[in-house]
């Protein structure tokens, strides 16, 4: 026979796009369209119905950047439309390849509840199917004017990303809004058609079943009349009941498709924008979810839901009646879909307790799975995270998208520092919003990596990002995939079934040991260097107040101020999502999380100042408050003292030029160019500084990636170095050496001063390059195969040299307050008050090996947001020679926590609630219980990596010792006398005599 596919696959694209798909709206009508433009930012919904608005028509232009616009649209079913189905067509300007990234809208009735939301792959209302014709419609759109701010091409500079600098100009020409006939049969024809087209291209051109698809398909092409497709729609459709009966080989791949909108809490749009996303997608997937009986919807992160509930109760009353379906799901438990890298250990564990305290308490739903799709990459430490708060499955796909090494599982155990494994899963789709297209099923199969032992898999299917969900087609193509030779099997479920599935089939897992390291978006690490700050000190500063509201509750009474810190705690949580914290969203997202990140710190601190007053009492003498956990200048960790007169530095000038600083620990000497020679530790008699090489030294590289400019940086960003050793200024002030430098169009003031062990650098920078990277190097006179960065309860190791591809891949990497290096019996710690991206490299030269610890302070990417990090920054550093990995956990508090010094009486001395009798047990939180019963909770965990036996103390009557885990929930009998396993972490809660 001849060889006629190409012919008949071309037909086939042409007939559907030209004939049959037009063919589903054949008969429409104008609707009248009145547009009222809400003057400033949205408006309540009775706001936007009760305005006057004006008539406009079909091409007029609408739609300020951020604008919002009510359109009111009428109109009458023609009679001779009876019996009919009938749908309202609404296009506000629509590019179909952007559903979420442009304008978008949603409907409502004229009593102002919600119909669905509009989105260019979903701009259609079912009107109904109206018995006799002439019914008067009348329907109102909430319309978001949205800018696209990733265009073509990408990665361009626009000021459209943010409010106060987007300009007025209208960006949208107003589309079709129709009243239509909607044809059924005909759009049933066109999801066979796509089905089995799109089956049959992924099919060996050698197999049978490829051949009868085309000539079934071509069959059903012979008996459309394309002058009359909708009269010929049935019989091209019953041409091709033949190949969608065949069912689905006994061997295909399983997968489990959920229901999804990944939608970004903020990305390309502000958090308010978010609000409303939500309001779409929820109303439009309660509305397929009553159309569609198998379909299961999954939304995640509970902040988005608690907006459902605050801003828009009829939605929220519409997903809690899905919800009790069991088809509208909970995904996952976490507040927000955050960061993992960055987020400090409590951070990390509080995503855990709000998010699944949220579905909790809504619901009764206590998920065990945790979904991460979009986060960039997962710390080591997140493994006993998970297993503490009841959890113990992931599901990401994010890692697919490393630009160097291929993941070698899709399933798998992950394993964390600790030794905790989590059942993970990667959907070998490769993305979290399927559409059910034949290339994506076929690509699912083809690329899982378990195949041969496992055979299910999951795919989040549903537009997302900027929202909108699952359509009506995407539900319509699964039906016809549900049992289909040549296809995998796709069922609707919930990612709890599919776990269970998963876990069932594949008892023995690969183990994957370490951290999740995403081989691209490093960049994420350093840009938007305020946000970055504002969430290490939002931190910081929860903690404290958790610590000294909790102290002045149970010594003086005071009363706890539980609503505040858990509202405040939800505002951090909700910034350590996967585009803020990590810096890759617009200027409006960034200029609001500064101004929030101040009004936390201020409300912080006052949570703090009147616990520390209440615990002074009155006098004038300086009472000294240590918010650390270990003992600082005689304090003990969560104590106060009276303290007086502190060690001090003789600095002097160097005889080679520059300056020497001295105290009985450290001499540092500084060079006339401001660069440090010479960090001697006096008790070990040993050298920190590479022979020859300087440390404090900032360097500057170009910054151009390729791609994804806040995101990435990429490699051969090092082949290019600028040392900036060029100083103005080289001075004694008091005890501290100052350096003055200016390069390009910024400059830097650094201030030098030694604390005890530690060498201090203050480096405040008035940063306006752009595209540039901003280091600070220390070359150190250590020999090292690997370093330590802390992460969540504890820390991981990197290796310092590139063997592997893996290896190489780590090129700029993530630590929270220290990293660490050190050759048996002598390291040295640098910690950091507030910077994340860090690298590590090995010299070897004529006195041996050295190892290049190197800070990443600022970069200056023009997109997405194309003025970040401009202005004035404050960076806290240290170096601390002689460091063990106990030190470096010590310094690296101490350097975040300053102590506090309050007026207060001279026998005031506040004994710590806990105290710990082994510094390696490291005290994390110390509040009291969220359920208001006044108990106090402890939170610690082994902190070196090695086995610990520790007592603790508490330091008030103690009734009961009961073992929880991170919700405070009882899992078992405490005990003040534990052994704690490396890194293990432990949550008590002591109730009070
Ligand atoms: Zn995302």
């Amino acid at each position: 026979m001849h060889d006629d596919r190409n012919l008949v696959e071309a037909r086939l694209k042409r007939v559907l796009d030209e004939r049959i798909r037009p063919a589903v709206y054949p008969e429409s009508v104008p609707l009248d369209v009145a547009v009222w433009h809400a003057p400033g930012e949205p408006v309540p919904v009775e706001e936007g119905l009760a305005a006057t608005p004006e008539p406009i028509a079909p091409g007029a232009a609408w739609g300020a950047p951020w604008g919002t616009s009510w359109f009111t649209v009428t109109g009458t079913v023609p009679a001779e439309w009876a019996g009919r189905t009938v749908e309202a067509l609404f296009d506000l300007g629509f590019d179909e390849n952007m559903p979420g990234f442009q304008s978008e809208g949603l409907v409502y009735r004229p009593d102002g509840s919600p119909v669905k939301g509009l989105n260019p792959r979903n701009h259609w209302v079912r009107v109904g199917s109206p018995a006799e014709g002439g019914e008067r419609v009348r329907l109102h759109i909430e319309a978001a004017s949205n800018p696209v701010i990733l265009g073509h091409p990408p990665f361009q500079p626009t000021h459209l990303g943010d409010k106060e600098t987007a300009g007025t100009a209208p960006l949208y020409r107003l589309g079709r809004m129709d009243l239509a006939v909607f044809d059924e049969t005909v759009w049933q024809l066109v999801m066979d058609l796509e089905v089995l087209g799109e089956l049959m291209l992924e099919l060996p051109a050698g197999g049978t079943r490829r051949w009868e698809l085309l000539r079934a398909l071509e069959r059903a092409l012979d008996a459309v009349d394309l002058q009359d497709v909708n009269g010929t729609a049935a019989a091209a459709r019953a041409e091709l009941t033949g190949v969608l009966s065949s069912p689905a080989v006994p061997s295909a791949h399983r997968i489990s498709a959920v229901g999804h909108a990944h939608i970004d809490s903020a990305w390309l749009w502000p958090l308010r924008e978010t609000v409303r996303k939500v309001a779409r997608t929820a109303s439009n997937m309660t509305a397929l979810l009553e159309d569609e009986p198998d379909f299961v919807f999954a939304m995640s992160q509970a902040q988005q839901w608690a907006w459902i509930k605050e801003y828009r109760p009829e939605v929220w009353a519409r997903v809690t009646k899905a919800v009790a379906t069991g088809r509208f799901v909970p995904a996952g438990g976490m507040w927000v879909e955050s960061d993992t890298n960055m987020p400090g250990s409590e951070a990390m564990a509080r995503q855990f307790v709000h998010g699944k305290r949220f579905f909790i308490d809504e619901f009764g739903i206590d998920n065990e799975e945790v979904w991460l799709p979009d986060t960039f990459g997962f710390a080591a430490g997140l493994p006993q995270i998970i297993k503490a708060a009841g959890s113990k499955r992931l599901l990401t796909q994010k890692i697919s998208w490393s630009q160097t090494n291929t993941f070698p599982h899709h399933t798998f155990l992950w394993e964390g520092i600790d030794g905790t494994r989590i059942f993970t899963h990667f959907p070998p789709v490769d993305t979290y919003n399927c559409s059910m297209s034949g290339r994506e099923m076929a690509h699912a199969e083809r690329n899982f990596k378990d195949k041969g032992t496992a055979r299910h898999s999951l795919a989040p299917t549903g537009w997302g990002d900027g929202g909108g969900g699952t359509t009506r087609e995407m539900v319509a193509k699964a039906a016809r995939l549900r049992d289909l030779e040549g296809s995998p099997a796709v069922t609707w479920e919930p990612p709890a079934d599919f776990f269970a599935k998963a876990e069932a089939e594949y008892p023995n897992p690969p183990v994957w040991v370490g951290e999740l390291y995403l081989e691209l978006h490093r960049a994420t690490l350093t840009s938007q260097a305020k946000t970055k700050q504002g969430n290490r000190r939002s931190e910081s500063l929860l903690r404290e107040a958790e610590l000294w509201a909790a102290t002045a509750a149970v010594r003086t009474g005071a009363s706890y101020p539980y609503e505040q810190l858990d509202r405040i705690w939800k505002t951090v949580l909700l910034h350590q999502f996967h585009d803020i914290l990590p810096g890759s969203s617009i200027a409006w997202v960034h200029r609001e999380a500064r101004r929030t990140y101040e009004a936390v710190a201020s409300e912080l601190n006052g949570v703090i100042d009147a616990a520390q007053r209440a615990l002074a009492g009155d006098g004038d003498r300086t009472v000294v408050f240590n918010g650390a956990p270990h003992t600082r200048h005689g304090v003990p960790g969560g104590g106060a003292r009276v303290v007086s007169g502190l060690r001090g530095t003789e600095a002097r000038v160097r005889d080679a030029g520059g300056f020497v600083l001295e105290n009985d620990l450290l001499r540092v000497e500084i060079d006339d160019r401001g660069l440090v020679v010479s960090a001697y530790d006096l008790s070990a008699g040993r050298e920190t500084v590479a022979p020859g090489q300087a440390a404090n030294l900032l360097q500057l590289h170009p910054d151009f990636p390729n791609k994804w400019d806040a995101w990435d940086v990429d490699e051969f960003y090092r082949n290019t170095l600028t040392d900036l050793v060029e100083a103005e200024e080289v001075d004694l002030d008091g005890d501290s050496v100052r350096v003055r430098r200016s390069f390009g169009s910024s400059s830097v003031t650094q201030l030098l001063t030694l604390a005890g062990g530690r060498l201090d650098i203050l480096t405040e920078v008035d940063w306006h390059e752009t595209e540039k990277f901003l280091k600070l190097a220390f070359p150190l006179d250590v020999r090292a195969d690997r370093y330590a960065s802390e992460s969540q309860f504890g820390h991981a190791f990197r290796a310092t040299h590139t063997n592997t591809s893996w290896e190489a891949a780590k090129f700029e990497a993530c630590n929270h307050r220290f990293v660490h290096v050190e050759e048996p019996g002598w390291g040295v710690a640098l910690v950091n008050d507030s910077t994340y991206g860090h690298d590590v490299t090995r010299t070897v030269g004529d006195s041996g090996t050295t190892t290049t610890l190197r800070v990443s302070l600022l970069r200056a990417p023009r997109f997405p947001d194309p003025e970040t990090d401009q202005g004035v920054h404050r960076f806290r550093h240290a170096l601390v020679p002689g460091a063990t990995i106990g030190d470096a956990v010590r310094e690296g508090y101490f350097i975040n926590l300053p102590e506090r010094h309050v007026s207060g009486a001279a026998s005031a001395e506040v004994e710590p609630l806990i105290t710990v009798d082994d510094d390696a047990v490291v005290v994390t939180a110390v509040k009291l219980a969220d359920d208001g019963s006044g108990d106090v909770i402890v939170r610690f965990h082994e902190s070196r990596g090695g086995r610990a036996g520790v007592t603790l103390a508490p330091g008030f009557p103690v009734a009961e010792v009961v073992a929880t885990d991170l919700l405070e929930r009882p899992t078992g009998e405490g005990a003040l006398s534990l052994s704690l396993r490396p890194f293990e972490l432990v949550t008590l809660r002591l109730k009070r005599a």
